[in-house]
């Protein structure tokens, strides 16, 4: 074993060929064909697994619609679907070493950021076990038409039916559980397409379900490529919910395709979230807070602090603290626990990202730190961070998904909030001050969907998550979690006062 790889037991499990997940079995896909997986550290082959194809979203489908019409979920009593929610967290708690080495080979973050994100699963599905006994509808007293017709009339909450889950490469097991946790708790039955690039931590969650207690036709997962596999779940006439995380452009042609059946739509989508300097921060607290807003995870976050505004008095400062933070972060294999930065996940996403860097020089911004790949082999970029920049640069209008920061000076306060804001986006927002009338004044401002005082990113199952404007629609986390799995029935039940034979 070399140095840095994953224990022997997950390389060993990674070798194998892996299968699609339908109604509760291992199954080749219909035609065959698989596809390899790799480690983006190395660029090397770790695993091949199944393609999915439209014809195997069809047979995920079909089982996930029969153990819904056959009420295999929904149907259980809501503590007994409590304990299993409950136990699969605990088996996920047994299983966090592993989950996070599998992420670690598939994605190729630090591992002391996949076992953070496995940490924050393990919350969530505790979080909506405890949900599940406590859904209920209300009692309505209408008064309709005249007082003399006596009525009663409830609501209900019911799952929405079949959810296709399609999610992206950049938090594998983190965005799959944020929908499925919720989902399940909702009592609906799914069928995940994970990203092509990322499909395994997902894969070796399906025996941890099964072993739970999840009846079979319940989860089902379904590798395979956006174009097909993914297209298929989103243009299904059986399908009655899409929760998607991923590209804004994806999302939106998701938007045009569910309109056929009118299928419920989340999305949760990309960003270019502003962070915030004043002149009273904390230098302690705001430089690695802002540093680590863009950074972490290689900048591949959807609600990654890729625009900088400082006050300008603290302007020189704050920039050159976070470029001689950039240069101290160790870069390397996401398995050595030294390492505070991974490669990006492909070959295809470093060339982006590279032309991006040489875009903005070509612009005319000015590189401060950075502005390279790193290495010679896997797909490491540095930290960089971009100063001399305007709003009419593509660096700082559009979203990157790498370690690329654009710093602009601001005094104003109406000019920084109004840059803040000129964006499509509107994901996360970062206030660094030590005035509570600052962090609230602007706070109110800005069009975000988190805004993040004194330090950045921070979330919980509990607090509701998700974008203003192109960045999305709807929320995850919380109560508004579940509601986007569900449905609502209302009764009226006209009663009569003769009826007293
Ligand atoms: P993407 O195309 O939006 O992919 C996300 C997921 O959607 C993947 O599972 C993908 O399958 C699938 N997909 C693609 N086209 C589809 C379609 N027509 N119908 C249904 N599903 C479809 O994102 P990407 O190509 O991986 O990354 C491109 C850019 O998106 C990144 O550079 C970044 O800017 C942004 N991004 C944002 C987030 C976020 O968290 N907001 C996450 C990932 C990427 P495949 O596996 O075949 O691609
Ligand atoms: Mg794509």
């Amino acid at each position: 074993m070399a140095l840095h790889d994953p224990n022997p037991q997950v390389s060993d499990y990674l070798a194998g060929t892996h299968q699609l997940f339908i109604d509760g079995a291992w199954q080749d896909a219909s035609s065959g064909e698989t596809f390899e997986v790799h480690d983006p550290a190395t660029g090397r082959c770790i695993a091949r697994v199944a393609e999915g194809r439209a014809a195997d979203i069809d047979r995920a489908v079909a089982a996930a619609r029969r153990a819904f019409d056959e009420r295999r979920w929904h149907g259980l009593p809501p503590e007994r679907r409590a304990d299993i929610l409950w136990k699969l967290a605990e088996l996920f708690e047994r299983e966090a070493r592993t989950l996070a080495e599998i992420d670690v080979a598939d994605n190729g973050m630090p591992i002391a950021f996949a076992e953070w994100m496995v940490g924050s699963t393990i919350a969530q599905l505790k979080y909506y076990a405890g949900m599940i006994t406590k859904v209920t509808g209300r009692n309505v007293s209408p008064s309709i038409a005249s007082d003399a017709v006596p009525m009663h009339a409830y609501t209900s909450v019911e799952p929405v039916g079949v959810a296709g889950i399609i999610i992206p490469w950049n938090g594998p097991i983190g965005t799959l559980i944020i929908k499925l946790a919720p989902a399940l708790a909702a009592g609906c039955c799914v069928v995940v397409k994970p990203a092509e690039l990322t499909p395994l931590s997902a894969l070796y969650a399906a025996n941890l379900m099964n072993e739970a207690g999840v009846p079979p036709g319940v989860v089902n997962i379904v590798p395979g490529f956006g174009k097909d596999a993914g297209q298929s779940l989103v243009d299904h006439a059986d399908v009655d919910k899409i929760s998607f995380t991923g590209s804004t452009e994806t999302g939106k042609a998701i938007v045009r395709s569910a309109a056929a059946n009118l299928k419920r739509v989340t999305l949760e989508l990309g960003g270019k979230s502003p962070v915030i300097v004043f002149d009273d921060a904390d230098p302690d607290i705001a430089i690695p807070g802002a540093a680590m807003g863009i950074f972490a995870n290689t900048g591949q976050v959807c609600f990654a602090g890729s625009r900088l505004f400082v006050q300008k008095k603290s302007y020189d400062k704050v920039v050159a603290g976070i470029s001689d933070f950039a240069k101290s972060l160790t870069i390397g294999k996401g398995m050595d626990p030294a390492s505070q930065i991974g490669p990006l996940i492909s070959a295809g996403q470093r060339d982006k990202v590279a032309s991006y860097l040489e875009t903005g020089v070509r612009e005319g911004a000015e590189i401060v730190t950075g502005g390279s790949t790193h290495g010679d082999h896997g797909f490491f970029v540095q930290p960089t961070v971009f100063a001399n920049v305007d709003a009419s640069m593509r660096i700082v209008k559009e979203e990157i998904f790498g370690p690329v920061l654009v710093a602009t000076p601001v005094d104003d306060m109406d000019d920084l909030v109004r840059m803040a804001n000129d964006t499509r986006y509107g994901l996360g927002a970062g206030i660094y001050t030590t005035s509570v009338n600052k962090a609230h004044l602007v706070a109110q401002k800005l069009r975000a969907g988190n805004v993040w005082i004194n330090g950045y990113g921070v979330m919980h199952a509990a607090m509701p998550f998700g974008g203003f404007r192109e960045s999305g629609w709807g929320r995850e986390n919380g109560l508004e979690g579940i509601s986007a799995f569900q449905e609502t029935k209302s009764v009226f039940i006209t009663l009569n006062e003769n009826d007293r034979a």
